[in-house]
């Protein structure tokens, strides 16, 4: 897919442009390759076409004009992915275009064939997907990345982007009591909980603040991918600091146009592009890219966080653990 910039894009990026830094480093970027699936591409998946390596840095440059943007990019996990083709696909990507990559995961996935791509220059971690699970809406996380294959993770210093599962999320009590243990026995993985911790209303970041205030003292991070509420991001803000925090765009999600709407305790994305938006009067949905980061804006006004604040959180911290990543693998 192909974002273009329209007038109310334009109206929010001369609020945003202004605190965007000019370096971005991208925690949480997918492409799409299309030969990386058995059979046909899944339908829900078209709307994103074409979302090959070179699609995506040519929409990040529409989107985020003058600014030097490099991070990391992954696969789509689906149940229908063939996840050797698509690691193939990112890893020579990252490797052609001076970016990072996760392995994509499943818990049958062989040892060997993990090592062997931890190995890889560019790779800087696994990105495991409930999907993967056998009950994926009520997995916990060794249900879809298992022990061993945490302990490879753990042995290069290897970043694990988690998409936790359960309906409330982080603030799920055997998610939070899974982070717990895991993240003090395996203490070299840097655990990057994405999506704000899968929550994208505010209610479960906020029932989950003390428990994880206390786990964050260990190597665990919140990515701000797709989250659109700035309630959200104030909480995480505010509990957690400027220095676990990375920004992530869930590009190609972040072209539609729309936003993550809380129902009660649930949420739903809608976007022009899946569903009919109508009102009264006619509604002009901005990219969601552009929610998500007027929202994080919000969120600085509201926490005080200023340029040195919001520069660790769009490219500082991500470089720290890249820095990291690399430097281990020499010494390895
Ligand atoms: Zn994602």
């Amino acid at each position: 897919m192909k974002p273009e910039l329209r007038e109310v894009d334009r109206k929010i990026w001369s609020e945003i442009g202004q605190i965007i830094p000019e370096n971005i480093f991208d925690f949480h970027i997918h492409c799409i390759y299309e030969g990386g699936f058995t059979g046909r591409i899944p339908d829900p998946l078209k709307i994103y076409l074409p979302c090959d390596i070179e699609a995506v840095l040519d929409n990040m440059r529409t989107v985020l004009p003058e600014r030097k943007t490099t991070g990391i990019i992954t696969g789509w996990p689906a149940i229908t992915a063939d996840l050797l083709k698509q690691n193939d696909y990112i890893s020579s990507s990252a490797a052609r275009n001076n970016l990072f990559f996760l392995a994509l995961t499943a818990p049958q996935m062989d040892a060997r064939y993990l090592e062997n791509i931890a190995k890889k220059r560019e790779c800087v971690g696994f990105k495991p997907y409930k999907c993967f699970a056998d009950f994926p809406e009520d997995a916990r996380i060794t249900d879809y990345i298992t022990e061993k294959q945490i302990e490879i993770a753990d042995h290069y210093g290897l970043i694990i982007t988690i998409h936790l599962s359960k309906r409330a999320g982080i603030s799920d009590p055997l998610n939070l009591e899974d982070l717990d243990r895991l993240s003090e026995k395996y203490r070299s993985v840097f655990w990057n909980l994405a999506h704000c911790g899968r929550s994208f209303i505010p209610d479960y970041i906020e029932n989950a603040a003390v428990h994880l205030k206390r786990l964050m003292k260990r190597n665990i991070y919140l990515d701000t991918a797709a989250v659109t509420d700035n309630e959200v991001f104030t909480i995480v803000f505010s509990e957690f600091g400027p220095d676990r925090i990375l920004y992530g765009s869930d590009i190609p999600v972040s072209f539609l146009r729309g936003r993550c709407v809380g129902f009660g305790y649930d949420w739903a994305f809608i976007t022009e592009e899946t569903h009919s938006i109508t009102a009264s009067f006619p509604v002009k949905p901005a990219l969601l890219l552009y929610e998500q980061i007027k929202a994080m804006n919000k969120a600085f006004r509201k926490t005080g966080f200023k340029m040195p604040e919001i520069e660790k959180i769009f490219f500082r911290n991500s470089e720290k653990i890249i820095q990291k990543i690399t430097k281990g693998k020499e010494h390895d």
